[in-house]
Parts: C-alpha cells; structure tokens; sequence
C-alpha cells in the first residue's frame, strides 16, 4: 500500500472559498458572514474523481492524508472567531471528502489558529476533528502571522497547550504554513520552505521533546533546507553542547518527500534515515506542471523514489510503515474497516 502523507483539496468547489472571500469582507465592515452555501455531494464527487483520485489512480497510490487548502488556511485574516468558522467548514468539508470516498482519503485538519491568539485555543477543534470525524492528524501553522513570525517560537510554552492535546489525542502534526501577505515573501516558493528550515531551527534550540517525548512532528517539502544544510545544523547542535540531533531531534521529526527532483530525493535519503522519511506528493499543489527534463510531472515524487537506491524494506518504509507509525490512529480506521466488512 502506497501512503501520501501530504495532500490539500486544492479542487474543493468554487463556492467554499467565494464564502471564505465573504466573510473576510463582512469581518471587514463589521457585518456577520453570510450563511455558508450548499455544496452537494456530486460536486464533491466531481471536484475529486476528476481530481486527486485521478493521479491516485494514474501514479498508483492508495491512500491521501488529506488535510484543507494549506495556502487558503490564511490565518492571518479576520479574528480569532473568523479563523473558528473558517476551520470548522474546511475541516467538515475534508470530512465530507472521506466519507464518500473511504478508501482513498483519511482526514487531518486544520486549526483555527489567528496572530496573538493561544494555540489553546485550537485544542478544542482538533479534539472535534480527532473524535467526531476520526481525523489522524493535523496541520500546525508556525507563523499564524503570514511571513512577520508576531508569536513566539514553537519552543515557548505558548504553544504547549496544542503539543499537550497532540499528545493526549496520539495524533501528529505537519508543520505548515499558509498563504504568505508579506510581499517579500513567495508563498509556495520561499515562505513554505522558510517556514520548515525556521520551524526545525526553532526545534534544535529547545526542549520540547524533553517536556512531550511522544510528540510527533512532520516537517514537509523534504524539511526544507535541512536535509542540504544537515552538516551545520549538526554542528551549530555540537558548538551549543546539545546532543546528536540523531537522540535531539529524529525519534520526533520526521520528513516528507515533497522534494520535486530526483537529486533532491537521493540526497534526503542519503542524509536523513529512511525510518523519518514519509512518501508524500503535495499533488495537485504549489507545482503541478510537466518537467521537460523527464516528462513527467514535477509532482510525481513516486518516480524519484522508485530510482532510489534503497532495499524493498526501505522501500516499503518510505511509502507505509512510517506513515503507519506515525499517524497511528489509521489503525483504529483500518480495524473499523474490518469490523464493517465482518
Ligand atoms: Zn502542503
């Protein structure tokens, strides 16, 4: 079975975020939002057949952890209440997503994080997303703010409330930012991969492992510029007496595969061991044409793994037993599935 730990509904129909669009604008003039418009399963079916199942089918993967549009989280926008109601229709939408289509889609929200506002304030959607919908995961926003990095860093207590509930509810979370407002910022080309590289040096300089030992934590887009720099991090690690990052860092982190080239591949599989590296796509996402160099979509991370010099075990790792262990709520789906089948 071939696990993609990283998709977004980037093809959710039009109306959803034309109402997101709405009630940014009412939040503006201090009107309340509009009632949110109906969205039928057909277009659900539609926006997905035609979508994700489709490249499932045609790059032979099985199964999406499926999580909102990262960039469309935009927590920066509105308020606290705002970012609540905006959560709620993207989380239940997900939800909506992997009822209709059960073997190919398992959910994993996002928060309803805002700039200033406590991630406490977010535990208790994740427990509704984690209990009510059987969600695996979520997503964590590092820097709510947008690109200005206004809240502290994931190694203050601000963020403990979220990392206690995480832990509490055995779910991990992927490190991901949102849509980038300061112009110096590309979203997808430079916020994303700033947002990882920051988020792990945040890691490297804390304790937090220590306090929640059973934290687990995804840092996508291969980790951003960790895999390629890892020889300075392990040295700034040893110039601060802190140990291996092997003991520091790796029983928490963990890496996905959204690296969109086979040289970029071999090397966080030459860098970083293959028991934290997780087989994801993020298809349908930042960069979703054809690289003339193959042919293929740039997307396609399959094929880069396919080429890579690595044993069936190891093979077998990167695309399910790590995401097994590390989303390990799949188990309760996969046995529900059985008792349902019995
Ligand atoms: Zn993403």
């Amino acid at each position: 079975m071939i696990i993609d730990c990283h998709g977004h509904y980037t093809t959710a129909p039009k109306q959803h975020e034309q109402w997101r669009q709405a009630q940014i604008e009412a939040h503006g003039k201090g009107a309340p939002a509009p009632p949110r418009p109906p969205i039928s399963d057909d277009e659900i079916r539609d926006s997905i057949v035609n979508g994700q199942l489709k490249v499932q089918r045609e790059r032979g993967t099985d199964l999406t952890i499926f999580s909102p549009r990262a960039a469309g989280m935009g927590h920066h926008l509105g308020n606290a209440t705002t970012s609540e109601a905006w959560a709620t229709a993207c989380n239940d939408l997900i939800h909506r997503v992997c009822g209709l289509f059960p073997e190919n889609f398992v959910g994993v929200c996002m928060l309803p994080q805002s700039p200033g506002v406590s991630p406490k304030n977010s535990t208790a959607e994740l427990e509704r997303c984690v209990r009510d919908h059987g969600f695996i995961g979520c997503n964590l926003n590092p820097d709510p703010s947008g690109g200005y990095w206004t809240d502290p860093p994931l190694s203050d207590p601000y963020w403990f409330p979220i990392f206690e509930k995480m832990v509490e509810l055995d779910v991990p979370a992927m490190i991901h930012v949102s849509f980038a407002c300061n112009p110096a910022f590309h979203t997808t080309g430079s916020h994303y991969l700033n947002g990882d590289t920051t988020a792990f040096m945040q890691l490297l300089t804390s304790d937090v492992f220590t306090r929640f030992p059973k934290l687990k934590l995804i840092i996508p887009h291969g980790g951003g510029a960790v895999p390629y720099h890892w020889g300075r991090f392990r040295g700034l690690a040893q110039a601060m007496k802190l140990p291996l990052l092997k003991d520091h860092l790796l029983k928490n982190i963990y890496f996905d595969t959204c690296v969109y080239h086979l040289p970029g591949q071999e090397l966080l599989a030459k860098v970083i061991p293959v028991d934290n590296i997780l087989f994801a796509s993020e298809m349908i996402g930042a960069v979703p044409g054809i690289d003339p160099e193959t042919g293929y979509n740039f997307d396609d991370t399959k094929r880069y793994i396919d080429q890579l010099p690595l044993s069936a075990a190891d093979k077998t790792k990167i695309f399910e037993g790590n995401a097994r262990r590390v989303f390990s709520r799949l188990a309760n789906r996969d046995s529900k599935k059985t008792m349902e089948k019995a």
